[in-house]
């Protein structure tokens, strides 16, 4: 039997993608990339944005072509779609099979034919990884309720994983190759408060920095209020961990935080990543903006592009506000912004941080970086290249002698405000 997953939105969704094939190829089935081939379908769908619920749209259009022209197979729809209400779903694609909320994997199984699975077959150790990089999910769900976000009724409350089920994870990954652990939440430093003893973020880290074979750590989605300085301490003190931040800022403009309800104001935000900085000297900080929310006046957003000017992020993901049905803002707030005006802001901000990446970038010119070897592709003239991340998550691609896995020492000739290009010479993996 053969499936086929389709997976849109974050990295939570990539590893609940992942912990579904395993199960899958545990039972014997194998994994196809094309849908016409699968006798399961399954799309891990995203709701942050309406555009990411358009084309899980668009996808179940073709599947529903491909069930009318006779084919025979099971149609999954999992992810942040799905709500605990289903009947909506179920009247507006009755041809699904299945609807099963983020990390609910029973009644997929269910759908085809494996009742009763039980918690026994899904150990720590379960997750197949062939790349040298892998996630992992640490804390499950969101508490904070930003008024934009639907996260919080998709993935229900913060539930942390034991340190022992993370670490058994963890060492299972080294072992079967793997160098390089992104451990995973919503929002990652709320890590531990469930649980005895109330171990942290910067705790967790300390106790699988002694695992053998792992070269890096790294973890998203760090969420400003719940960064410590006992976190931060240790990102500096832990050589595996990478020096790289991913901080969500969305607004530089404090009313428009209150709107959001992220529950601090930017002067704490500036501290932390002054903190950050005078901690970890070099480090990356990449951030997130959303353009356009609610009553965003001219002046509010001003002041997100002029907090992005001062704080020069490596990289700013940026995205115009989406009103979701089911929000806080869907509720109350008017989306009032029109979507020219939110473009022409999604586009200012663009083009700054192009200038400021581009300038980081180039700093790294001549520059020796190390380079965690993910894999191989052609580049513009056809030539293979191999690629991978730097410790502060700069994409690299390179000519040389690598294999994936490998650390490689890279000299960068050439810089661009997404990625660097350079040569390489290999070094060992230390363990
Ligand atoms: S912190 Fe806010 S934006 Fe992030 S997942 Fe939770 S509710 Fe959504």
């Amino acid at each position: 039997m053969r499936y086929h997953i389709w997976t849109v939105g974050c990295q939570m969704n990539k590893a609940d993608s992942h912990k579904l094939a395993s199960g899958l190829d545990k039972l014997g089935w194998s994994e196809v990339a094309a849908p016409e081939e699968a006798d399961l379908v399954v799309l891990n769908t995203c709701s942050i944005r309406e555009h990411a619920e358009q084309r899980a749209m668009s996808k179940l259009g073709t599947l529903k072509k491909l069930r009318s022209e006779g084919r025979d197979f099971k149609i999954a729809v999992m992810g942040c779609m799905v709500g605990p209400k289903t009947g909506d779903l179920r009247r507006q694609f009755p041809y699904v099979d299945v609807f099963a909320r983020p990390q609910q994997f029973e009644p997929i199984m269910e759908a085809i034919g494996y009742e009763d699975l039980g918690g026994e077959f899904w150990p720590a150790t379960f997750v197949r990884s062939e790349a040298p990089t892998a996630y992992v999910p640490i804390v499950h769900g969101c508490d904070k309720f930003c008024t934009y976000c639907i996260v919080p009724y998709r993935r229900g409350r913060e539930r942390s994983r034991t340190v022992a089920d993370v670490y058994e994870e963890v060492a299972h990954l080294a072992a079967s190759g793997v160098r390089e652990v992104t451990l995973l939440g919503q929002t990652v430093e709320a890590y531990g408060h469930d649980l005895d003893g109330t171990p942290d973020l910067g705790d967790l880290l300390r106790t699988l920095d002694d695992i053998e074979g792992i070269a890096r750590f790294r973890f998203l989605t760090s969420y400003p209020k719940d960064m410590t300085e006992r976190i931060i301490d240790a990102v500096a003190e832990l050589p595996k961990v990478c020096e790289h931040f991913n901080i969500p800022v969305q607004s530089g403009d404090n009313d428009v935080l209150e709107r959001m309800r992220r529950g601090y104001n930017i002067e704490l935000y500036r501290e932390k990543v002054a903190l950050i900085r005078s901690r970890t000297p070099d480090v990356a900080i990449t951030t997130d903006v959303i353009v356009g929310f609610c009553g965003e006046t001219d002046a509010e957003f001003q002041r997100s592009y002029d907090l992005l000017e001062e704080l020069q992020f490596d990289k700013v993901h940026v995205a115009a506000y989406s009103d979701r049905p089911g929000t806080i803002a869907h509720r109350e707030l008017a989306d009032d912004i029109p979507q020219e005006v939110k473009m022409a802001r999604l586009q200012r901000v663009e083009q700054l941080e192009a200038g400021i990446s581009a300038r980081i970038n180039s700093r790294l010119l001549g520059e020796d970086v190390e380079v965690l070897v993910e894999g191989r592709k052609p580049n513009a003239d056809g030539e293979q290249r191999w690629y991978g991340r730097t410790r502060r998550d700069k994409l690299v691609h390179f000519a040389g002698d690598a294999t994936p896995g490998d650390l490689v020492s890279v000299r960068i000739d050439r810089t661009s405000p997404w990625s660097l290009v350079g040569t390489g010479k290999k070094t060992t993996v230390p363990t």
